[in-house]
């Protein structure tokens, strides 16, 4: 393509409301432009690197064989009460309702829908296994939609869903769907690492997400010193802390007034106190039902550790008259004494339980207690409680005796084993060889399309701009034309230009009538891996210059050899990607 015909419009400045390097240099390169908060509409360079990520997942998913299909964005509503996933994506899920009354969802993923199809039509486990997939547009609405493209409300995702009959075959799929993205993130010239996920109902190794460690990215990744374990934070498990010695004999429970004193910090500065020797007591239910939980003070509760200690039940914090009906006290001042008898169950993680001595509340208003020790001022056993881990794993933490450590990561992709779920609750149905019928064992696998791109751009840039991997970058080759008024230099241009289609690379030429200058600080922000350069002093002794993006160095070449260096080198681009 000719740049002079294009509609590239570059911009100098960092555009005020961007916040992180890929959302500004998608701006600044002209890839995409803001329509609405969440929401983007693609340029020329920008649906070209869509479409490149795009290729790349088909081509690997059909070698998988996987099978394209496409489905509806808009779907009703019913389908979603039938699967109950209304609730459980609650506000995120976009709806709208039609001029008929009817209640529509749209698709932030498709495994209803996959399901009701599959279900309309499978008979017999001669069918199976199958696996679907689609590249489409799905929707979310997002609390805080940000970070441009990694965060949006309207994005593109491959997802896949396979049907199986037995445990093994979706086992043997999940593997290849693993394999298929281990090879569609180094194709896109990405550095992942690849994490244990919560997957939801089916617990255990259920779940991977593929992960772009970068500082920006919005999930934390918990890794073991000798590599042996990774996982998302959301379910990386820690090792019991072991049990604190007791300092001597420790004196009975002292109340302490502390009037308006409710938070962990305002109860350590008043008491002079640490976090860490605090116990918080964190009261939730579920309909009628009281569960209380017990944290160390400088510990976080874990959502998804506590729905798997509690069996897969998701709970909320209870309403400020539950936590006053059971402690007496205002919200601020519950503490473990006392309520084990009036609750449903009381979960008490592992750091609480480890501890010596401790303050918590009073379970009366204004009133903390000091000199508390689990195990004898309220019970560590007992038919309703349960030690468990279901706390964030924190600095200092280990798993298997190993240390762990913390980082930033942009999640790319996530495959699960959802086991039977759907098929259950919307009826995906085979008769199998002994004649019985029996719902269908699911996997479901999404990539993220946009955020391919955009992490691409996170870990690829320098302070000129983008630096593509050559596989998902807009085009492999630049040719800028330096002296476009000169008729020889742009006459060489256009018959480099040429030759290099002829070969098949995908090549843009700069012959906008702009000074050098402007060219090569766009060429460096729209961050093509190849550019030739021809201007009138290298011309003149038949030569043309080659630069890798990526490299400061440039090298001369004399114009004939021009072509062919510049296949090789794409090849050689390539070659690194797949080795
Ligand atoms: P997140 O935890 O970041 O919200 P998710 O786990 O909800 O993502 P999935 O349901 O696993 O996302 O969707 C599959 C893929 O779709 C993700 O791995 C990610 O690459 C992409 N994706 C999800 N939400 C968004 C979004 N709001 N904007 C862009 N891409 C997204
Ligand atoms: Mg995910």
């Amino acid at each position: 393509m000719r740049w002079s015909k294009c509609f590239i419009p570059t911009v100098k400045e960092v555009p005020a409301d961007a916040e992180v390097p890929s959302h500004q240099l998608m701006l600044r390169a002209a890839l995409m432009r803001k329509l609405a908060s969440g929401t983007y509409s693609y340029m020329l360079l920008g649906r070209r690197c869509l479409l490149k990520v795009i290729a790349i997942v088909r081509e690997e998913m059909n070698a998988a064989g996987a099978q394209e299909v496409l489905l509806p964005s808009v779907q009703p509503m019913e389908l979603w009460q039938q699967s109950g996933r209304h609730v459980d994506y609650g506000e995120t899920l976009g709806k709208f309702k039609d001029r008929h009354g009817r209640m529509n969802v749209l698709s932030p993923t498709a495994e209803e829908a996959i399901t009701a199809l599959v279900a309309g039509d499978l008979k017999s486990y001669k069918q199976l296994p199958v696996n679907l997939y689609q590249i489409s547009f799905k929707y979310r609405d997002e609390f805080r939609p940000r970070f441009g493209v990694l965060r949006s409300r309207e994005f593109i995702m491959k997802d896949a869903y396979s049907f199986h009959v037995t445990p093994e075959c979706l086992d043997d799929e999940y593997k290849r769907m693993y394999d298929t993205y281990c090879r569609i993130f180094q194709r896109c010239g990405l550095d992942y690492v690849i994490v244990e996920a919560e997957s939801g109902e089916m617990g255990g190794s259920g779940s991977h997400q593929f992960t772009i460690p970068c500082e920006t990215g919005e999930d934390i990744i918990v890794q073991a010193a000798d590599g042996s374990y990774a996982a998302n934070i959301e379910k990386a498990a820690v090792d019991p802390l072991p049990k604190q010695p007791a300092p001597g004999n420790i004196p009975s429970l002292e109340e302490v007034h502390t009037p308006g004193v409710g938070s962990i910090d305002a109860v350590c500065n008043f008491m002079k106190t640490k976090p860490q020797d605090m116990i918080k007591t964190l009261i939730y239910s579920l309909n009628d039902e009281v569960i209380v939980t017990l944290v160390r003070g400088d510990h976080d509760i874990n959502p998804e550790k506590l729905t798997q200690a509690m069996g897969g039940k998701h709970i909320e914090l209870a309403e400020e008259n539950t936590i006053i009906n059971l402690t007496g006290a205002a919200v601020g001042f519950a503490g473990p004494m006392g309520l084990a008898s009036k609750v449903h169950k009381v979960i008490i993680d592992h750091g609480v339980a480890a501890m010596a001595v401790g303050v918590t509340g009073a379970n009366k208003t204004d009133y903390h207690v000091r000199n508390v020790v689990p195990g004898r001022d309220f019970p560590l056993e007992g038919k309703t409680i349960q030690i468990a881990d279901i706390r964030n794993a924190v600095q200092g933490d280990t798993r298997n005796g190993q240390t762990l450590t913390f980082k930033h990561g942009i999640e790319v992709g996530q495959v699960f084993k959802l086991g039977a779920k759907y098929s259950k609750k919307l009826h995906c149905l085979f008769l199998d060889e002994d004649g019985t019928q029996k719902p269908c064992l699911m996997g479901c696998y999404g990539i993220g399309i946009n955020r391919i791109v955009a992490s691409a751009i996170e870990t690829g840039n320098d302070k000129d701009g983008i630096i593509w991997p050559i596989s998902i970058a807009p085009f492999e080759v630049l040719i800028t034309s330096l002296n476009q008024d000169d008729e020889h230099v742009a006459r060489t241009a256009v018959e480099l230009y040429e030759k290099l289609k002829e070969k098949k690379l995908d090549v843009l030429l700069d012959d906008r009538v702009e000074r050098a200058g402007v060219k090569f600080k766009d060429a460096d922000l729209i961050g093509i891996p190849i550019r030739l350069t021809v201007g009138k002093k290298t011309l003149a002794e038949g030569n043309v210059e080659i630069k890798l993006r990526r490299e400061p160095d440039r090298q001369t070449v004399p114009i004939k050899d021009a072509p062919d260096k510049i296949e090789e080198l794409v090849k050689k681009l390539y070659n690194e990607l797949n080795s």
